[in-house]
């Protein structure tokens, strides 16, 4: 052994095999010290502004401003006033020569982009640098496609904007999430007042510079920043014609109230508990990737996160045993570190939320498992975590955690795998893991999920409708089917 490290000092073979760090320069993105809200092609000034930082460091990054009824009134104005000044009678090619240029700047400005997501939402850069942005990008080509060709995706129907939509998004896929709403309600000719969520409105805001150079004309689409309060202003906006909100069921379920019998539109995309199902018969190490991609991906803040893991008896303990193995070759960390596979939690209301749920796991009697590793001091963290020994009783099994933390079950026929995975009140997205084509397609014809994987986990595409059933909310995001809530089909 002496002789071997004599050996190794000699021909300089590194004795310590982890990674060295390999930051993204943050220095491509430039951020104000203060925003207000792009309304009507300009910036409104805020009366009342709230800071926001960088999860991983609790670094402040920025003043925002908090907007009131009055601001969002301004806003719903101006998106009015565009629509009825020519917006929604502009021929579908022509609008189509807006959203392809979107597209074309946030490729060129992809970069900066996702350095600002990772830095004010946690997430690992190589996150959104690979998925997020590109996906976003992709999102508005797509629209841009079908902006001219709307009598041809709905034949004989005569389809016509809705008017002004109102938008609502969450802090998980900030810029993701615009690109799925924005994109769809421009290609169908409405104009758009859109809020970000309190914790993540940086990539929204730079997304105003973007409609700046797209030359988009003024007030098609506007951008107020908040919290609670302000999503609530805009759902409670008269002049509003369609709501579109992703974000939690109880907000989701609220939100529906409100709007009862005011004939505004609405789709609602909201939580999950998605069961990740693997029979005997599965590529064991392919299916470790698609268990882990499923729920550590995006540090478990993913609606459609595969966080039950349904594992067929006869390979419980194998395939456990190798799960636990791969989360020890996680790395967890700065999420503008390219190497980083974990990030930060985005809020330290998210943090405690999955602290609250994970000692609940623990209380009720599940056993966990957590790699070893060091958690920066300061930020929000949370190691990756694995549940076993859970019933389906347990809050961990039947709560969305939104967090890192897999719980895992398991089944010894196909009719109880299926009994359990639809035992929830979500029914989101599922992932079935087997080499059987036949069983891939019983599964997936019987299981009450908007979305099901075989052999893969959390795959998107713009040309593939996204949405839920049951409290997962309503109306779908994407493909063809996506156009649907931002038109009218009036005779
Ligand atoms: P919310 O549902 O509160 O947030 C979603 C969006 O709605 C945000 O922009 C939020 O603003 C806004 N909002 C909040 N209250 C209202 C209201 N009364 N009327 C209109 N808009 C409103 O989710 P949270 O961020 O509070 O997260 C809580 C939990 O929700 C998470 O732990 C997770 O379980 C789940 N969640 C699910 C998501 C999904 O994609 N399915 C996404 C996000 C969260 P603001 O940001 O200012 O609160």
């Amino acid at each position: 052994m002496a002789e071997l490290d004599k050996t190794q000092r000699d021909v300089g073979v590194p004795g310590d095999w982890t990674y060295a760090s390999a930051p993204e320069s943050r220095d491509i993105v430039h951020i104000e010290d203060r925003y207000g809200y792009f309304v009507g092609g300009k910036w409104l000034e805020p009366s009342e502004t709230y800071e926001t930082i960088a999860p991983r460091d609790e670094e402040p990054l920025a003043a925002i401003g908090q907007a009131t009824a009055e601001d969002v009134g301004r806003a719903v104005a101006a998106a009015r006033g565009a629509y009825a000044d020519g917006w929604s009678a502009l021929p579908g090619s022509e609008r189509a020569k807006y959203l392809f240029r979107i597209a074309r700047l946030l490729q060129e400005r992809s970069r900066e982009f996702a350095v600002l997501e990772s830095l004010n939402g946690g997430k690992p850069i190589k996150e959104s640098r690979d998925v997020d942005i590109p996906l976003a990008a992709a999102h508005f080509f797509y629209y841009a496609g079908w902006a001219d060709k709307l009598e041809y995706a709905f034949p004989n129907r005569r389809p016509r904007p809705v008017g002004v939509a109102g938008q609502i998004i969450p802090w998980n896929f900030p810029l993701l999430m615009l690109a799925w709403k924005v994109a769809p309600a421009l290609a169908c000719g409405n104009t758009v007042i859109l809020k970000p969520a309190e914790t993540t409105p940086l990539t929204a805001l730079l997304f105003c510079d973007v409609l700046r150079q797209a030359e988009l004309p003024p007030g098609v689409v506007n951008i107020v920043t908040g919290d609670g309060r302000t999503g609530a202003a805009i759902v409670e906006s008269e002049d509003v014609d369609k709501i579109a909100f992703t974000g939690s069921t109880e907000v989701g379920k609220e939100i529906q109230r409100r709007l009862a019998g005011s004939g505004k539109r609405l789709t609602l995309e909201l939580g999950g508990k998605a069961a990740n199902i693997v029979f005997d018969d599965a590529a064991l190490d392919q299916a470790v990737e698609g268990i882990v991609n499923g729920i550590y991906f995006n540090q478990g803040h993913v609606c459609c996160a595969g966080s039950r893991l349904f594992v067929q008896e006869s390979i419980y303990e194998p395939l456990v045993a190798k799960l636990e193995r791969r989360l020890t070759t996680l790395r967890v960390g700065d999420p503008l570190d390219k190497n980083t596979d974990v990030g930060a939690i985005n809020s330290a209301a998210q943090l405690e939320k999955i602290q609250e749920l994970v000692a609940s796991g623990k209380e009720e009697g599940a056993e966990i498992f957590q790699p070893p590793c060091v958690l920066p001091e300061k930020g929000y963290w949370f190691a990756p975590t694995v549940f076993t020994n859970v019933a389906q009783s347990y809050r961990i099994a039947q709560e969305e955690i939104f967090g890192p933390v897999l719980s895992v079950l398991t089944f010894r026929t196909p009719e109880e795998a299926l009994e359990k995975a639809n035992n929830t009140p979500y029914g989101l997205s599922a992932g079935v893991w087997t080499e059987k084509g036949s069983r891939i397609l019983w599964m997936a014809q019987r299981l009450r999920a908007g979305v099901v994987w075989a052999n893969t986990y959390n795959r998107f595409d713009p040309g593939s409708p996204f949405g839920g059933y049951k409290e997962s909310g309503f109306g779908r995001e994407g493909g063809r089917h996506g156009l649907e809530p931002y038109l009218r089909f009036d005779e």
